[in-house]
């Protein structure tokens, strides 16, 4: 081992040992040889929660909301205050900033990919999971999500492609990976009827014993230990929890989704590893949609709360909480003198009825007239929008944009129409707090580092620090009495690759 490996381990034994686990300084130890013989399981379950997309100023913005709006205190300080907490380093392996293939891979895997991959390198080399050493062992393994089930975070997981766009590929080779509980959005790429070549990969998880569900009726009644679950159609994610409360979307919550996968995983005879994404404030940040963020981090924070209820009720689970990147850098900006329009306006989060997203799909044409835009502004979002914002929306959404007519960040990968909209609807015309007062720097990710804690068996006290995102891994195989090390890449391997 030379200098520069120990330099890696030693980073990694300082994190195993503040989590107090086994015999002081024994682990560290261990990890930091990376020989654990077999045995030397310091739990029974980890339970892996992902928060895709947001960072501390969400934090701040959704604790304003919970506090002031919703009146509860989120379940969040529970796990900072429990637990053991750090910062973490969210780069990938060739951009500072990560995307959620390798924001999520380099938890399951330990090592940094390049942006775009799901747990292989760009020659073409799998990385072993975290998944595939829990099978190994014969635990239980599996997956939920408010995203679709087949999206980036979640399939990091379990499976190994080239593209985390090829999602009829990762539908097959979750059936072939044996995961256990798959549940969230997005029937297409399970859908004989949807799929390119017409396989019907719901018919063969029902072959292999698995129960097929699409509704939480269906959900609640089902009784078997193994089911796939994507509660809507196509390529959707589940709903925004804000469209899901008030526009009556029938999709099951997230923490409904967790309670229905702990009450299968929960007597798994070797234990279980159970990851669990908050997809969509990622999307809602995406899209500069404060309505979407908000109630998302509620969504999210009930979630949580089950997982700290279900953690706090045994001594043989750990749970892993991280942020895999921030996304589009929103901030509840102070204004008015002495800063006194902030509260008000931000009070007015809680006037919000649906997410942008539900408004441009599912309450304006494609073409809206200024008056259509006032009248749904007024009912789903709680705002007035001055005749001249109206026609500038207006004319935006119908395609018409002349220069300099544009809001939002140019660099904007998508959602372009909701962008605008944000951008326009976002601040306040009249001078009074009658806006939430919310920016947005970008509609991408962003380098910001992100929280992530440790709570539960084996967790001792003590501030972690900042953590780099590969590290995690290492704690978790640790716990599990598990030795293994993927392969290295190095960043200049994988760029000469990448031109190549
Ligand atoms: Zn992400
Ligand atoms: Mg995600
Ligand atoms: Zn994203």
């Amino acid at each position: 081992m030379d200098r520069r490996d120990l330099l890696k381990h030693g980073a990694v034994a300082g994190l195993a040992s503040a989590l107090g686990l086994g015999r002081p300084g024994e682990l560290a130890a261990r990890v930091a040889l990376g020989d654990v013989p077999g045995g030397g399981r310091q739990v029974r379950n980890v339970i892996f929660l992902a928060y895709d997309g947001t960072g501390y100023e969400d934090l701040a913005i959704a604790d304003f909301f919970a506090r002031r709006v919703v009146g509860r205190s989120l379940r969040f300080h529970d796990l900072f205050r429990g637990g053991q907490a750090g910062t973490m380093v969210p780069s990938s392996l060739t951009s500072w900033v990560t995307d959620s293939a390798a924001g999520s891979a380099v938890w399951a895997t330990g090592r940094k990919i390049v942006n775009g991959q799901l747990s292989m390198y760009p020659d073409g080399r799998p990385l072993t999971t975290l998944f595939d050493l829990a099978r190994e062992r014969g635990m239980a393994t599996g997956l939920v999500s408010s995203a679709r089930i087949t999206h980036a975070t979640p399939a990091a997981w379990a499976v190994k492609v080239e593209h985390r766009d090829m999602e009829d590929v990762i539908a097959e080779q979750y059936l072939a990976s044996g995961t256990d509980i798959l549940l969230g959005g997005g029937q297409g790429p399970f859908d004989p009827a949807a799929r390119f070549d017409r396989r019907d990969v719901a018919g063969e998880f029902r072959a292999a014993g698995y129960e097929v569900v699409h509704t939480a009726e269906a959900l609640e009644a089902a009784t078997s230990s193994r089911i796939l679950g994507t509660f809507t159609p196509g390529l959707q994610h589940l709903p925004y929890e804000v469209d899901r409360r008030y526009q009556g979307h029938p999709a099951p919550s997230l923490a409904t989704l967790v309670q229905a996968a702990l009450l299968r995983l929960a007597d798994a005879e070797r234990g279980f590893v159970l990851q669990v994404e908050a997809g969509r404030p990622d999307h809602a940040n995406h899209n500069n949609d404060p309505g979407g963020l908000v109630w998302d981090w509620m969504a999210a924070d009930e979630a949580l709360g089950v997982l700290l209820d279900f953690v706090d009720a045994r001594d043989d689970t750990l749970l892993v909480f991280a942020c895999d990147h921030d996304t589009g850098g929103g901030v509840a900006y102070g204004w008015g003198t002495g800063y006194r329009n902030t509260d008000p306006g931000l009070l007015t989060l809680g006037n919000l009825r649906s997410s942008y997203e539900w408004i441009l799909r599912e309450e304006l044409p494609r073409r809206p007239s200024p008056v259509e835009i006032q009248e749904v502004a007024r009912q789903y979002l709680g705002m007035e929008v001055a005749d001249e914002q109206a026609w500038q929306l207006s004319s935006v959404l119908a395609g018409f944009s002349p220069a300099g007519m544009r809001w939002g960040h140019r660099n904007a990968h998508g959602g372009a129409r909701n962008i605008q909209m944000a951008a326009l609807l976002s601040e306040s015309h009249t001078g009074e707090p009658d806006r939430p007062g919310l920016n947005f720097a970008t509609a991408n990710h962003t380098a910001g580092f992100v929280p992530m804690a440790l709570y539960g068996a084996g967790v001792g006290s003590g501030n972690l620090g900042i953590v780099d995102n590969t590290e995690l891994f290492g704690v978790m195989t640790a716990a599990l009495g598990i030795s293994f090390q993927n392969p290295m890449m190095t960043e200049d391997e994988a760029r000469a690759l990448a031109a190549g």
